[in-house]
């Protein structure tokens, strides 16, 4: 008789904390923890986010012990009133809180502080539900726990992220690994792509997209960048990245010109990474976005080799005296126009004697927009050796800030384009 084969194990986080509902913080352990588990066959199923309440604690507990074999909480274990994760838990198991002399011993080392001298809410952290185990927490103060529940397995850590992760890469990662062994490995990998809209790259990967499929398609959307997800599983790991590849292929087909990276979303570094592969160098002309799209290229380490200029000119006279911009251009074309656009990209180029240039001149609003130059026109020119292209954008209905970021991530993206030597839409 064989054994029967492992089965998969159901997980479900729990974030704690007001300061989660009131939108004061965002819930970064939540993801983090579900990225973690997803390699290890452990399955997210549920995520629920309480306030620090302790009734309220104690009805997310009974909820997730119900439904999931792994329960992982952060959040509430701190030394303060409102932490409260603790006696919700012994009151979901009906179990009393024990004290350890262990975790004062430990607190007191670290506080570097006699035992005695620790304060009545530092004693509060050393009481833990009988018959679950301390966690130790060389990182802070709160110790972590790992409590029983019938099949279920409940770990609590505290909710500050640098303790957090340390916790469970050194205490929980490895019970996990050996209580709920992988039945399958799955395998994930993400492709980013600009300026496709998410519903055409909907359509063109529906294949892949159906609940079920394997592998397993998904998109996410951010600052106009879209992130393809393919998640693959199978029985052991040759098969699992002969699925992926598979997907990946597809997408990558999808995506054509539009993908510029691929399990790193930044188009800033696949910009900067074009530039020094194929050894060109770049120099911008800003208005609109004033020095942004330079900004985010001079985040790439080593840029220094691509990046020769950037000039900010906002006023008609910058444009003028910077670019080279032709007073009757502006008078007949205005500063947000083509011409313009074109002039400023082949000013700044002949300037810097860069292989490539980039222009951006918009109206980023709110105000200053007309009925035939509305809030949201932004243009751009693409100056090389060979020729010089201009572009129109409406980013119709956007605010300021995401106009100017956006504009930047578009100059960067025809940078990149113009490196490569992809058509530049
Ligand atoms: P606590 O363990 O509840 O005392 O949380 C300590 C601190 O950790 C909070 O003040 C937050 O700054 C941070 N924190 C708590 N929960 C989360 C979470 N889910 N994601 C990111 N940060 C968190
Ligand atoms: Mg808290």
């Amino acid at each position: 008789m064989t054994a029967p084969a492992p089965q998969r194990a159901d997980a479900e986080l729990l974030s704690i904390g007001d300061e989660l509902l009131y939108g004061d913080i965002l819930d970064t352990n939540q993801a983090w923890l579900a990225q973690q588990l997803l390699p290890l066959g452990v399955r997210v199923r549920y995520s629920q986010t309480v306030g620090d309440e302790t009734g309220d604690i104690v009805a997310a507990f009974k909820l997730a012990i119900s439904r999931a074999q792994v329960v992982v909480v952060t959040g509430g274990l701190g030394p303060t009133a409102d932490d409260l994760t603790i006696e919700a838990l012994g009151k979901a198991l009906g179990a009393e809180l024990e004290f350890h002399e262990e975790v004062m011993d430990q607190m007191a080392a670290r506080l570097k502080r006699p035992k005695e001298q620790l304060s009545g809410s530092n004693r509060k952290q050393a009481y833990i539900p009988k018959g679950a185990a301390v966690l130790q927490n060389h990182w802070g103060t709160a110790p972590g726990v790992h409590a029983r529940a019938g099949r279920a397995h409940i770990f609590l850590m505290p909710g500050v992220p640098r303790e957090m992760k340390a916790i469970y890469a050194h205490h929980i990662e490895p019970v996990l690994k050996r209580e709920f062994p992988a039945p399958r490995v799955i395998l994930r990998t993400y492709l980013y792509a600009f300026g496709i809209p998410e519903s055409r790259v909907g359509e063109r990967m529906q294949k892949y997209m159906a609940a079920g499929s394997n592998p397993m398609v998904g998109t996410k959307v951010s600052d106009g960048i879209i992130g393809v997800r393919v998640v693959a599983e199978a029985a052991d790991e040759p098969a699992a990245r002969k699925l992926l590849d598979e997907g990946a292929a597809f997408a990558r087909e999808q995506l054509k010109e539009g993908l510029f990276a691929e399990d790193d979303g930044s188009i800033a570094a696949a910009t900067g990474r074009a530039l020094l592969e194929k050894k060109r160098t770049v120099a911008f002309a800003e208005s609109c976005t004033a020095g942004l799209a330079s900004a985010m290229l001079a985040e790439v380490p080593g840029i220094s080799a691509a990046l020769l200029e950037g000039a900010v000119v906002y006023s008609n006279a910058a444009k003028v005296r910077a670019c080279g911009v032709k007073e009757a251009t502006l008078a007949e074309h205005g500063a947000v126009s083509a011409e313009t656009a074109r002039e400023l990209a082949e000013g700044i180029r002949a300037r810097s004697g860069a292989d490539i240039a980039v222009s951006v001149t918009g109206v980023a609003g709110p105000d200053g927009g007309t009925a035939e130059k509305p809030v949201g026109l932004v243009y751009f020119a693409l100056a090389t050796a060979e020729r010089t292209v201009a572009l129109r954008r409406l980013m119709a209905g956007y605010d300021r800030q995401t106009i100017r970021e956006r504009s930047a991530a578009i100059a960067l993206d025809l940078v990149r384009r113009a490196a490569l030597g992809l058509a530049a839409e």
